[in-house]
């Protein structure tokens, strides 16, 4: 039976950037020698690192006075990494979700953190509007597809001061206009690649701008040495992953680009509202105004709380593979990324149309 993957990340990839994968493995560029045994030292690595780079730039317009880093350690390294290279005296953050929460903590061994606005009230349901950011901070955090919650900030805000984002999960889902932010991070396992690395984009004048003593690999200096050769490859780089990435960000370059992706995932997430909304099985947990069009979380209607397994088991039947809500929000998540195809969106559909039919 044909599985529809909706994983939340890792996640399901594009068909052409596994198939790439499986034939590097066997021979990468034609070396004779599998990617993963190829020194990244070699000519036709370096090449690699720089295509990834130059589709970076290209596929988001990224201007010339900022660098693409690609790091190892996940987001989660980047919380820490991120206010130990900037943070002077101060941070703001706007706590959206559980990874925010988390990125404001670790900013907390380096600074006084204000949590400028918080949606905890309401567990995270949706994104607050009215706030105001401190000018006296030294950046603004914020996290813009919440993962967890399905609710996103879809558009570059104004900001007064840096502006740092993590795009774990909505990255390359849109156009984004890089010049407003400082910073910009996040896992590669949800829209751009497999686990294993971390993609950074960062103004250059960010690079060494506090003193801090830092050590080497913390410091966002040393992996954006100007020595091009240098650049990500001050030790061994996550040799795999990053060439997953690069087939993964070849096929968004193929389709069209940002753009196109966006109109696509757009058009995937209102499929699957729609049905949501009309369907009385179900119901949709974000706010209207804030729903992800990555994540997509929904629960039973009250009057069905009772079928909740029935539903997984129904749809699990149907080939739907990791629909499983977060424990924090329970219910069901479909996460439906650049790679995930029209036709599991429609599948899903179908599905909740199916039980809906059976139930009634
Ligand atoms: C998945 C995720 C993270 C954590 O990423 P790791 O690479 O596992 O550290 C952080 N932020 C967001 C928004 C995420 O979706």
């Amino acid at each position: 039976m044909k599985k529809h993957n909706f994983n939340a990340g890792p996640c399901v990839l594009p068909r052409e950037a596994v198939e790439s994968a499986i034939e590097a493995i066997r021979d990468f560029d034609g070396t004779g020698i599998g990617i993963l045994e190829i020194s990244h030292r070699t000519p036709g690595w370096e090449r690699i690192m720089a295509e990834t780079r130059q589709l970076w730039k290209d596929l988001l317009n990224i201007p010339d006075n900022y660098e693409v880093l690609f790091l190892g350690g996940g987001a989660s390294t980047q919380f820490f990494m991120v206010p130990a290279n900037l943070l002077k005296t101060k941070a703001a953050y706007l706590q959206t979700g559980v990874w925010a929460k988390k990125a404001a903590k670790e900013a907390k061994f380096y600074g006084d953190v204000e949590i400028v606005a918080s949606s905890e009230d309401k567990n995270y349901t949706y994104i607050p509007k009215d706030y105001t950011i401190p000018t006296d901070a030294d950046y603004f955090h914020i996290t813009t597809n919440n993962t967890i919650y399905g609710t996103e900030i879809k558009e570059d805000i104004d900001c007064p001061i840096d502006l740092v984002a993590d795009m774990s999960s909505d990255i390359m889902s849109r156009p984004v206009d890089v010049s407003k932010y400082a910073l910009i991070y996040g896992g590669a396992q949800k829209n751009v690649g497999p686990a294993g690395v971390t993609f950074v984009i960062i103004r250059r004048d960010l690079l060494g701008k506090i003193e801090r003593n830092l050590q080497t690999m913390v410091n966002y200096k040393t992996h954006a040495a100007e020595e091009a050769r240098n650049i990500s490859m001050f030790n061994t780089p996550p040799v795999f992953p990053i060439f997953v990435m690069h087939e993964t960000l070849k096929w968004v370059k193929e389709l069209g680009g940002v753009e196109a992706m966006n109109k696509i995932n757009k058009e995937k997430a209102e499929i699957l509202y729609a049905e949501i909304d009309r369907n009385s099985m179900f119901k949709g947990t974000a706010e209207k105004d804030s729903r992800s069009i990555m994540n997509v979380c929904f629960v039973m209607a009250d009057e069905h709380k009772d079928k909740e397994a029935a539903f997984m088991e129904f749809a699990k039947e149907r080939g739907m593979v990791g629909i499983k809500g977060h424990r924090s929000v329970g219910g069901f998540r479909a996460s439906i990324y650049n790679a995930c195809p029209l036709e599991s969106v429609q599948a899903l559909v179908k599905c909740m149309q199916d039980f809906e039919m059976a139930n009634k």
